[in-house]
């Protein structure tokens, strides 16, 4: 009972956090720019935050994943860090020669105030930053948001590398949020299967789900090219997934150089996929591929098959916000009952969603925005559940109040296969439904008196 401190009883808290649901920004920063081809993260702060961060990427992903420092001691914490910056940028394109640096902040950083955008100014200036290679930076100060909001910031700067030419190029820009280099293996499927040219951005896979080949890569194969990401300015329109991760830099796109953008739910689970393919069909002016049509058909009779199993079941959720709508919207579907949902993240909007989508459950929901795992504990004390969905750190809760658990989301630091099975679209949701599935009827097995002990289920 490694949790066994946590109390029954809830006290409201407005200045402690315990158990955060969440973590810094920076991470989500360095996962986006690592959907770049050729790119290297740079952490404009002191050696131990970068450390973290590479350290909390690889731990997920089981990849190496490689960034550099502007390595801050006394004097840049006191000075300021442009002089470490501008070493930096020499540095690392001397010796490694990315096509891209992407630096984000950190909190030391961004409360010295260092000013990104003037260090680029100088750098360039000072012709630090050799022909054909670029610089793009995002403001990550970890003392605001999360690591969704370092994700988002990032490819909101990845959207600033849009070079309009006023010709355009007949594709679809697609932003599918921070998802598994699995799942946007999976869009891109799709996407291919409608018949619908894309510029997908970030773009882990190949970069962070590559095989064991023997040779190491500093700058692996995957990942969106500069040139896609010059050519974004002149995409017929843009697809969102999801409004904390997405709907910034689509955004952006929008206001800066006329190209349209809706914002969609991330494609997890039934309906959120069925919009996703819609939006698609009809971009593309098409009628769905009978493959596509044969995969919804799959997860319908397996949630048809199943529902028995499924029906009432209470779960608690945690995650991120575009994750957990799309999880909860399935679930719902499925006539399941998400009754604690916490997102680390803030926004209240989230709340206003969840309340919306759960409106018709018939019970109560408790749903927190910027909440903690504490207090989902809590929740689950006072109203325990028969299913928990969460990051790696959901085992301790699950262990002590002995809840089946299925691991989904960041961080899972504990288990393989995130990075190669994808859990979006139809063919994902039967993956997250065979996960819900067997841990269901692993307890009911362990469960059932002798009596109901059934072979076949
Ligand atoms: S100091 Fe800030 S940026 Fe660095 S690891 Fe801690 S929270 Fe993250």
């Amino acid at each position: 009972m490694l949790l066994r401190h946590t109390p029954k009883e809830i006290t409201e808290r407005t200045a402690l956090t315990i158990n955060p649901a969440k973590t810094c920004q920076p991470i989500g920063a360095m996962y986006a720019a690592l959907g770049i081809h050729g790119c290297l993260p740079h952490s404009h702060g002191s050696q131990g935050c970068c450390a973290y961060h590479r350290s909390a990427l690889t731990r997920h992903y089981k990849e190496p994943v490689s960034a550099s420092t502007s390595s801050f001691t006394e004097g840049a914490s006191v000075f300021g860090g442009q002089a470490n910056m501008l070493q930096a940028i020499n540095n690392i394109f001397t010796v490694y020669n990315p096509e891209v640096i992407a630096i984000h902040t950190t909190c030391l950083s961004e409360t010295i105030g260092d000013d990104l955008p003037q260090i680029k100014k100088k750098a360039a200036a000072e012709g630090k930053i050799p022909e054909g290679r670029y610089v793009i930076s995002a403001s990550t100060p970890s003392y605001a948001g999360s690591h969704v909001t370092g994700f988002s910031n990032m490819v909101k700067a990845m959207a600033g590398m849009a070079e309009p030419t006023g010709k355009k190029n007949g594709k679809v820009n697609i932003i599918p949020g921070w998802v598994e280099p699995a799942d946007m293996e999976e869009i891109k499927r799709i996407t291919n299967l409608i018949g619908v040219k894309t510029i997908l951005f970030p773009d882990t896979s190949g970069v962070l789900n590559g095989p064991l080949s023997g040779e190491y890569k500093m700058f692996p194969e995957g990942g969106v090219t500069v040139a896609e990401l010059k050519s974004t300015g002149d995409s017929k329109g843009t697809l969102a997934l999801g409004e904390w991760c997405s709907a910034d830099a689509a955004r952006e796109l929008d206001k800066k150089h006329k190209v349209p953008c809706s914002v969609l739910d991330m494609p997890f689970g039934l309906m959120a996929t069925d919009r996703f393919i819609d939006a698609l069909r009809t971009i593309a002016g098409v009628s769905i591929p009978d493959e596509i049509v044969n995969e919804r058909g799959q997860l319908v009779d397996m949630i048809s098959d199943m529902h028995q199993y499924l029906y009432g079941k209470k779960v608690a959720l945690v995650g991120d916000p575009d994750q957990l709508i799309a999880m909860t919207e399935f679930l719902v579907a499925m006539d399941m009952k998400p009754i604690h949902i916490v997102t680390g993240t803030p926004g209240k909007k989230f709340e206003k969603r969840i309340k919306e989508l759960t409106k018709d459950m018939g019970c109560e929901v408790n749903v927190k925005a910027a909440g903690d795992m504490f207090l989902l504990h809590q929740w689950i004390k006072n109203e325990p559940v028969d299913l928990i969905i969460g990051n790696t750190y959901c085992k301790y809760i699950a262990r002590d109040e002995d809840i089946p658990y299925v691991r989904w989301g960041f961080p899972i630091l504990d288990r393989q296969g995130h990075q190669y099975f994808p859990t979006v679209g139809y063919k994902g949701g039967l993956r997250l439904l065979e996960k819900i599935l067997g841990v269901l009827l692993d307890r009911k097995d362990r469960d059932d008196p002798e009596t109901k002990f059934e072979l076949v289920l």
